[in-house]
């Protein structure tokens, strides 16, 4: 059976070597400290059995016609590419954020488009490694890192041209049997309780820098492998559970010292030429999977301001009707380039669809340009109370509770703890470590604006528009 249990994954993840260090000390894969991230990436295992997820929770792996849960599949159609960012959106409402499981399908997306078209080109057996792979990691239904982005030093210098080689990833070894690596990748989320990385490059190379065009794939817990991790959860709760506050994330520098790799996990070894090309085709998967997460994040922060500006009675207030409808419109416009994105979508050799690279940017652009924005909404709307509200403790103190109660009312309709409630989600949501941690992946998760713009740039045809400013100026060459 490939659909496996959150506490099938829990368990494996306890029985990893320890090689995660946090907040000053080395941990086990089952210290509490991970508790809230690795919760959100049980709910990716625990969705297939929801009855509104699980239509596109489950798919059929084109490999094995198994039943697969969809963060492990390949997109063979465009079809498939509607339901990742259906699914993406509906996901991340449940959890309140980053479900962040989807990075590893969308590098396994691109690992499968570039090793076949490495293999097309020089005759190599990527495409093998790669689908050998795959198959592995959907019958156990793995999680795994995107482990790309470098440490890359002087951000003008090519990997060759660094003063220390390791600030970009690199082979320092090869052998009949496989490749030895060093370097690290910084940033990685889930680090701490993914399965396996998937490492690919971070950027275009030139034949300078082939030692460093290196793609693989390598158990998180393989010998000389370090993950440094900066875990985040949302507030835990004394007695007012909630959703939202079960979830969390971590971040991780995975430092390769010298770590072996069989030949047979290896997806790309020198070919240079091809690093700019994997690096792109997984910025566009994921920028399109943006397309369809971040929306979500605007649903959240819509839903709230909401439902906040309606308990403050003020719901009906023109600029409260016009903050909310540009968020509406930020939310669906991102959604439509990624739809607009899977409709102009390419079948590449492999056979896997990729999304238009140009739409996927512009949908990821605008997300990053918009966060703050968004946040800045929800904090108008929703006053001070976010920033202010005693702790949960005051509430329960038999001597506060009943003066916090009496003084957050609003309409004499509206009970007092729903109040405290909302507002206690807009506190942990807009005002705490998790918030900041959305917001600044929000802006660079996936690639930072100023890249989107690169990407947008990169194909346009700007003398095709020229050209019809000259049409019509009557200009002839
Ligand atoms: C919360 C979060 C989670 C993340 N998760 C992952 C993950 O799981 N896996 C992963 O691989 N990565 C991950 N990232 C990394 C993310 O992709 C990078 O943060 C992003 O690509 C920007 O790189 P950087 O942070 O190194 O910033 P920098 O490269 O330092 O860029 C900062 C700014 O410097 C300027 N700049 C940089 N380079 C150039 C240049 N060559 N020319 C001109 N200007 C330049 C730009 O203005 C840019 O915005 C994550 C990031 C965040 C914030």
């Amino acid at each position: 059976m490939a659909l496996k249990t959150s506490e099938e994954y829990a368990a494996r993840l306890a029985r990893m070597r320890p090689n995660v260090y946090a907040h000053g000390k080395k941990i086990r894969r089952d210290d509490p400290m991970l508790e809230m991230p690795i919760n959100t990436l049980k709910f990716t295992f625990d969705a297939v059995n929801d009855p509104e997820l699980k239509d596109l929770l489950v798919t059929e792996s084109h490999l094995t016609g198994e039943p697969i849960n969809r963060f492990c599949s390949l997109n063979m159609s465009i079809d498939d590419l509607y339901k990742q960012q259906d699914m993406k959106r509906r996901c991340c409402h449940r959890v309140g954020g980053c479900t962040q499981r989807c990075m590893a399908t969308d590098t396994l997306n691109a690992i499968g488009v570039v090793t076949k078209e490495i293999d097309d080109a020089r005759g190599t057996g990527y495409f093998d490694h790669f689908i050998e792979f795959l198959k592995y990691y959907q019958a156990n239904d793995l999680v795994g890192s995107t482990a790309m982005t470098d440490a890359k030093g002087d951000r003008l210098r090519r990997p060759s041209q660094q003063h220390d080689p390791d600030l970009y990833l690199h082979v320092v070894e090869k052998n009949d049997k496989g490749i030895v690596v060093k370097g690290a990748k910084n940033h990685i989320t889930m680090g701490p309780y993914v399965d396996e990385h998937l490492v690919i490059p971070t950027r275009a190379m030139k034949e300078d820098d082939a030692d460093w065009a290196v793609s693989f794939a390598i158990p998180a817990d393989a010998e000389n492998i370090k993950i440094i991790s900066r875990v985040v959860s949302a507030r835990p709760r004394i007695e007012l559970d909630a959703p939202y506050n079960t979830f969390g994330v971590a971040d991780s520098v995975v430092v390769f010292d010298n770590v072996f790799v069989p030949w047979e996990r290896v997806f790309m070894c020198g070919e240079w030429q091809f690093a700019g090309r994997l690096a792109q085709v997984f910025a566009g998967q994921h920028r399109h999977s943006y397309c369809g997460c971040k929306p979500a994040i605007t649903d959240i922060v819509l839903g709230t301001a909401a439902l906040a500006a309606e308990y403050n009675g003020v719901e009906k207030s023109s600029h409260i009707v016009d903050e909310l409808t540009e968020l509406m419109i930020i939310a669906e416009l991102i959604f439509a380039s990624g739809i607009a994105a899977a409709a102009r979508a390419q079948k590449t050799s492999s056979g896997i669809y990729t999304p238009e690279f140009l739409y996927s940017n512009t949908g990821r652009y605008f997300a990053g340009i918009n966060i703050y924005h968004e946040y800045d909404v929800l904090n108008s709307i929703a006053g001070g109370l976010p920033s202010t509200i005693p702790p949960e403790a005051d509430w329960l103190n038999p001597e506060t509770g009943p003066d916090l109660e009496k003084y957050i009312s609003r309409g004499a309709k509206i009970p007092a703890e729903k109040l405290h409630r909302l507002f206690r989600f807009i506190s942990d949501f807009t005002c705490s470590a998790m918030a900041g941690w959305s917001q600044y992946a929000g802006v660079h998760g996936g690639g930072s604006p100023v890249m989107e713009k690169i990407g947008v740039r990169a194909g346009y045809d700007l003398e095709s528009k020229k050209k019809i400013a000259k049409h019509l100026a009557g200009i002839k060459d």
